[in-house]
């Protein structure tokens, strides 16, 4: 089941939704599952896959948006590091619409600071060879999965001797969260549709700890139709039996230890830190920073003038990020707040929960 590939899809899909169906009437509560991946989230949406599910199985999001969950002061320091004259910020596109506490990047390029594009980190490395008077910036925001390739571009950096190379530090690791929510238990949640991505760089032996000390059931699932619909069914099944098993659905691209070699560069540059997240606050050791020796490539080093933060009025991101709510009961959604216009990261990244209900699930709300 889990080598289902494209081309049946469609027969699986069918056939999935009604194994869903048959198991979820014989569940005797309903059961609430959560996926904390971006990607995912914006599956979901775009398959319809909630409105597939029967009234007693409801997907909720989680903080699994990179973008969505970097707190707003991260925002302030990487608009204080676009002004400095000297300094040329490099990002992901994700990042530039949204909103700082007084500005956003997009702005800030407007009115004429240097604030690039890029599509990979190492094109850092060429703006930096480019513009060897100036601190070149890359802002480092991402999970597991995008930090590989960060501590990469820092190594290629090192040995080139590029010394006008240097990161904002904004990383987030997914297992703090996930026993946060557990913990702080505001949210009922009967399980976890596990990460693809992450996951395959972390293995599915990593999540040992949701079966082991939090008793709370997971599947690691990939992100075609039929993947999500096969872990959801396999999560109703779990529900059933009372189990808190952690399954790896997703066996072509996850391995059991994950890629070892990629968590050797990420502990070779990074040491974990205590680190706030948009919604959850601050977690002990949820975040990476650099370690002193790297100290060097610390944009935090460079001198900032900060603006005061402050949270967009009414934006109700933090509950999004902990499944409290759906995009739909913000008061701002689809009225003050839209993609054109957005007020939260929540509706800024391809992978924010509210962007996603916004291009794929608007119109069944309304109805
Ligand atoms: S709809 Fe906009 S204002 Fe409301 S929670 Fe989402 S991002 Fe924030």
């Amino acid at each position: 089941m889990s080598e289902l590939q494209p081309a049946v899809a469609p027969r699986a899909v069918k056939a999935l939704v009604q194994r869903i169906e048959r198991d979820a009437a014989r569940l005797e509560r309903g059961v609430a599952f959560m996926e904390v991946c971006g990607t995912h989230t914006h599956a979901i949406a775009r398959a319809g896959i909630r409105r597939m599910l029967p009234p007693n199985v409801r997907l909720i999001s989680g903080p699994g948006c990179p973008v969505c969950v970097t707190p707003i002061d991260y925002m302030d320091r990487a608009v204080a590091l676009a002004r400095r004259a000297d300094t040329i910020v490099a990002t992901f596109g994700d990042l530039v619409r949204v909103p700082s506490s007084s500005s956003s990047l997009e702005r800030e390029s407007a009115a004429g600071h240097d604030v690039r594009i890029v599509y990979s980190p190492r094109d850092t490395l060429r703006i930096a060879r480019e513009n060897p008077d100036k601190h070149v910036v890359f802002l480092a925001v991402g999970f597991e999965t995008t930090l590989p390739g960060i501590a990469a571009m820092l190594e290629e950096a090192e040995l080139a001797q590029l010394a006008n190379v240097r990161i904002l530090a904004g990383a987030k690791l997914i297992e703090p969260p996930l026993r946060a929510l557990i913990a702080d238990g505001e949210i009922a949640v009967d399980g976890f549709l596990l990460p693809g991505h992450v996951s395959v760089i972390l293995g599915a032996d990593f999540y040992a700890f949701l079966e082991q000390e939090l008793a709370v059931p997971g599947v690691i699932a990939g992100f075609a139709p039929a993947d999500i619909l096969l872990g959801v069914s396999r999560l109703v099944e779990l529900a059933l039996e009372g189990s808190a098993r952690v399954e790896n659905l997703y066996p072509r691209a996850v391995s059991q230890r994950g890629n070892p070699v990629a968590r050797e560069l990420l502990a070779r540059w990074f040491e974990p830190e205590d680190s706030r997240w948009r919604g959850l606050g601050e977690i002990p050791l949820s975040g990476l920073r650099l370690r002193e020796r790297f100290a060097h490539r610390d944009a935090n080093r460079l001198e900032m003038q900060l603006d005061p933060t402050r949270e967009p009025r009414g934006c109700r991101c933090g509950d999004m990020l902990k499944g409290k709510i759906e995009p739909h009961q913000c008061p701002l959604f689809d009225r003050a707040c839209t993609p054109l216009n957005p007020v939260g990261a929540c509706m800024v990244s391809g992978e924010g929960t509210c962007a996603a209900w916004y291009r794929h699930e608007r119109l069944e709300v309304a109805r």
